[in-house]
């Protein structure tokens, strides 16, 4: 049967809208197509943000639970993966921290050869940070302060930099004043500048940060894409005519956010844009890949998946003369060495609650032993400084004292996802890690940890996750389905396209192939714009995209099979 034998809902779907989402969803719109983003996570505006961290219920998304705000979190043996999850993916609670990658990055991984990234990716991130926004950081708060003074100590303050960052900081005017406009010649909305709250990750409630929802999305929504928010996707099969999708595709959802009505319903549309995140499109095709819907997604689904080798540790300051909370989430960096990099991180004054997660820095390699040393480090501390020590492990003023230091490695360390049943719940089927374990324990980041904390007065501090259960935190998951020359060694070809169907494509951080060392959303950008713009404009449109296996190394990549 003939694609164009079906009416169509739409001509694209597009699942999730975060940064491959929405880069996905405005340049399809603008080329002139029908399209729809699916959305499993609820809008935000900054009257419904929750205010701090103890509104759980606006800032955990765990539906099921009652709690339908935009932050994940998922545990897994190896690694506990921060995620959002809202109209605007990540964006609503990421810290907006933008950062090129080292030019080494596209040499390494399965991407390599496939295009000539070198040459080719500058234009897009030109284009990526336009639309993003993209400033240095020129709000400096005490936390950044104390980053520098610390790295002085260390020995490594020419390393020291203000981050580029997705925030309004005009260059004349006052904090909070709102301007028509400033970045899309009218066409946006209007904006406020920045107040400094440190509040980036708990959803910017002064219109300042550069969500998606304010740039893209409200771009390509002026251009008539259709966002249903609380819109999960459950199923993706071809129309029956074409096994591999040349006849078009069913997209069934249901409301996310439901508990006992769940809304069924079903949609048609020629082509589908997978962009809900590494986790979250890996988790959709292993199960459609299972059901039978997709049968033909590749064995390596799952495979090489990243985490920017992160460990997260921080320093209390009790007593310390001034709020560390103030500033942006992220406003500096240091490198203590070639290979770690290290960002200060706060969360906004009154959002506390991570502060149950945190406890005395503790050294030593994982196991045993370090949960012993860390009894050992409490009790002493206890005995030492009993009323300091109680202080900083309770949780209330967390916020206002602690600063997280977030510590990124460029160093090559993979794991890989599998579609399993849990020995502690066999009655269905999840995400499961396997692979080597990421390090918990960075020596150098923790003897930094403790010249910060020594410039303060203050304490050392360490996840404890990571000491209890040697899992290490990290918000920023790539890979999984990656770009490579064959179904042999990736899930997608160098333009997106998945093997195996016609007019299929991934737009996220699911294609990323190698570790980036920084933190991801500017290259997931980029690499979704450099997608898109390989897709002609509708009326030109064949529907007959299919990728090509190739030889390395890389030949030119043909759009039609
Ligand atoms: C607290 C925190 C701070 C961060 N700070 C930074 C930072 O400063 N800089 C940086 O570069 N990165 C940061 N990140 C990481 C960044 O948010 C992610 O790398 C980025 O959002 C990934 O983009 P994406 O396009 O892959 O998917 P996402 O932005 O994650 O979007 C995917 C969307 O798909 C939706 N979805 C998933 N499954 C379905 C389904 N079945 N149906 C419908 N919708 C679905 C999800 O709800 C989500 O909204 C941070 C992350 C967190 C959690
Ligand atoms: S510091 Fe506050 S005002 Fe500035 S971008 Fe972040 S949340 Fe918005």
């Amino acid at each position: 049967m003939e694609a164009r034998d079906h009416q169509f809902d739409f001509d694209f779907i597009v699942i999730g809208s975060g940064f491959g989402g929405s880069v996905s969803a405005l340049r399809l719109t603008e080329k002139g197509y029908r399209v729809a983003v699916m959305e499993m996570g609820r809008r935000w505006t900054p009257d419904n943000l929750p205010h701090t961290s103890w509104s759980l219920h606006r800032w955990f998304w765990r539906p099921k639970l009652g709690l339908r705000g935009f932050f994940n979190m998922r545990f897994f043996r190896h690694a506990t993966i921060f995620h959002g999850c809202a109209v605007g993916g990540g964006s609503i609670t990421y810290a907006c921290t933008l950062l090129a990658p080292p030019e080494k990055v596209w040499a390494s991984g399965s991407w390599s050869g496939l295009a000539n990234w070198k040459e080719e990716m500058p234009r897009h991130y030109e284009t990526a940070s336009r639309m993003l926004g993209v400033t240095e950081n020129r709000i400096l708060g005490p936390a950044d302060h104390l980053l520098q003074q610390a790295a002085n100590a260390a020995g490594v303050g020419h390393t020291f930099y203000c981050t580029k960052v997705g925030i309004f900081q005009p260059a004349s005017g006052v904090p909070g004043q709102t301007f028509p406009d400033p970045f899309f010649r009218g066409d946006g909305p209007e904006r406020s500048a920045c107040v400094a709250c440190g509040g980036c990750m708990m959803g910017c409630r002064y219109g300042a940060k550069n969500t998606l929802d304010l740039n893209y999305l409200y771009l390509a929504e002026k251009h008539g894409a259709r966002i249903l928010p609380e819109t999960r996707v459950v199923d993706v099969r071809p129309l029956e005519g074409a096994s591999n999708g040349s006849a078009g595709y069913e997209v069934c959802t249901v409301k996310s956010t439901a508990w006992i009505r769940r809304q069924f319903r079903r949609f048609t549309c020629r082509a589908v844009v997978f962009s809900a995140s590494s986790l979250g499109t890996m988790e959709l095709l292993f199960h459609l890949r299972e059901t039978g819907s997709l049968p033909d997604i590749s064995a390596q689904l799952g495979q090489h998946v990243r985490t920017n080798s992160e460990s997260l540790i921080g320093a209390r300051t009790p007593g310390y003369s001034e709020d560390v909370s103030q500033g942006i989430a992220i406003g500096s960096g240091v490198y203590i060495d070639e290979h770690t990099h290290i960002e200060a991180v706060r969360y906004p004054n009154g959002s506390d609650a991570m502060g149950l997660l945190t406890t005395i820095l503790t050294d030593g390699q994982p196991g045993p032993q370090r949960i012993f040393l860390w009894l050992k480090n409490v009790m002493g501390s206890l005995l030492r400084h009993p009323f300091k020590t109680v202080r900083v492990l309770q949780p209330l003023g967390w916020a206002r004292e602690f600063v997280i230091l977030l510590c990124m490695q460029a160093l090559e360390g993979e794991m890989e996802m599998r579609w399993q049943r849990p020995w502690f719940w066999p009655f269905r089927k999840f995400l499961v890690s396997r692979g080597q374990k990421m390090p918990t324990y960075i020596p150098r980041a923790n003897e930094f940890a403790k010249k910060f904390a020594q410039l303060t007065g203050g304490f050392a501090m360490s996840m404890l996750p990571e000491i209890l259960f040697d899992v290490p935190g990290t918000a920023h998951c790539i890979g999984g389905c990656v770009i490579a020359d064959s179904p042999g060694h990736g899930v997608v070809d160098g333009r997106h396209r998945v093997f195996g169907y016609r007019n299929m494509y991934i737009c996220d951080g699911a294609v990323v192939a190698a570790n980036l060392g920084v933190n991801p959303s500017l290259t997931i950008t980029a690499l979704a714009e450099r997608a898109m713009s390989f897709i002609p404009p509708a009326a030109e449109m064949e529907w007959n995209d299919s990728p090509k296996s190739i030889g390395r190394p890389g030949l030119a990549l043909s759009r039609s099979a």
